[in-house]
């Protein structure tokens, strides 16, 4: 027999192994460059800021012109956003054919319907025969996201649903069917998916996990022994969202994926409960419990820090950042590109 996975392994933080992740990024780069570009897009508009314009403000020097022209200009510049926008704004695909779903009720995330906050609370619990049994459905990103109901609404939560790969409602989802991005921010009481957190993890490090950490590490086990474990699991987790880094025990089948964001590791860990990777394995995916190592630690505080003050940056005004910008002893040309 196969040794028993172990029950809990704490991230090891010795020879961090990113060659993966680096060559990801470069694939990143040069072909899936799409999706977030769309993401970016899309949260711009939802902004009501064009992103043409800061930058053809500045190269254009058609702009430099008398004021008559400048005029023209800026309506082209509303007319080319107005086509961008019909151009990437795209329906959420239904995940199931709903003729198929029997009649479920309007079920998030649990068991008990909160009327005060308009959601549903518990559910946080996995039976031991659903972690034996391969998940339904998986999610397809590049097929399956798209807009909904929820995008028009701030503050919508996540669908559980579309990240396991399984809504029925398409555009008509009360939920959001995208990735999370670093603007999705929540009560650090709930999840992307709007579910309550605890104050302390389950045992087994499953569930929604605790309100008391910021936890962007997940723990995936049971993945099927190889040689090219590290580039298996980038393969399969870089769909969920930007990876910060990789660890993997080759011979033990256990790998712990960090992500950029929170909601892209709580969105990862549903989108790949219980599915397979390369082969017929059912992954074993959980909270990756607290490195012990105080530079891990540090590391971790100072990008949870720096992610907030991003974060915040993204959500101001071009305007006024300019004005910072301006007002800074050596003017940032920092630009989204
Ligand atoms: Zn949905």
């Amino acid at each position: 027999m196969a040794s028993p996975e172990p029950e809990q392994v704490f991230q090891i933080d010795e020879s961090p192994d990113e060659t993966a992740i680096s060559q990801l990024r470069k694939k990143d780069s040069s072909n899936g460059s799409n999706d977030e570009q769309g993401e970016e897009v899309v949260n711009i508009l939802e902004l009501g800021i064009d992103p043409t314009t800061t930058e053809t403000g500045v190269a254009n020097p058609a702009n430099q012109m008398e004021d008559g022209d400048t005029d023209k200009n800026l309506e082209k510049e509303v007319v080319k956003k107005d086509k961008k926008k019909k151009k990437r704004a795209r329906p959420a695909r239904p995940q199931v054919d709903p003729s198929q779903v029997p009649e479920r009720p309007p079920q998030q995330t649990g068991n008990v319907f909160n009327i005060w906050y308009n959601k549903w609370s518990g559910g946080d619990r996995e039976d031991k025969y659903i972690s034996q049994t391969k998940a339904e459905g998986r999610c397809n990103i590049a097929k399956d996201a798209g807009y909904t109901k929820a995008d028009n609404i701030p503050g919508s939560y996540f669908c559980l649903f579309f990240a396991r790969g399984l809504c029925p409602n398409g555009k008509n989802c009360n939920y959001l069917h995208r990735l999370p991005t670093i603007t999705d921010i929540y009560n650090p009481n709930v999840d992307c998916f709007g579910r309550d957190k605890r104050s302390d993890y389950r045992d087994d490090m499953g569930g929604v996990g605790s309100f008391m950490r910021q936890n962007r590490t997940i723990y995936v086990g049971r993945i099927t022994v190889s040689d090219d474990i590290e580039e298996v699991v980038a393969r399969h987790f870089a769909e969920w969202g930007d990876i910060e880094r990789i660890r993997v025990l080759n011979s033990r089948g256990v790998g712990f994926v960090t992500y950029v964001n929170e909601a892209n590791a709580q969105f990862a860990k549903e989108a790949m409960a219980h599915q397979s990777l390369d082969h017929s394995e059912i992954l074993n995916v959980r909270w990756a419990t607290v490195d012990p190592n105080p530079l891990a630690k540090a590391r971790e505080q100072r990008k949870l820090e720096e992610q907030a003050a991003e974060a915040v940056r993204r959500m101001l005004p071009p305007d006024f950042l300019e004005q910072l910008n301006a007002g800074a002893l050596q003017p940032a040309k920092k630009r989204k590109t």
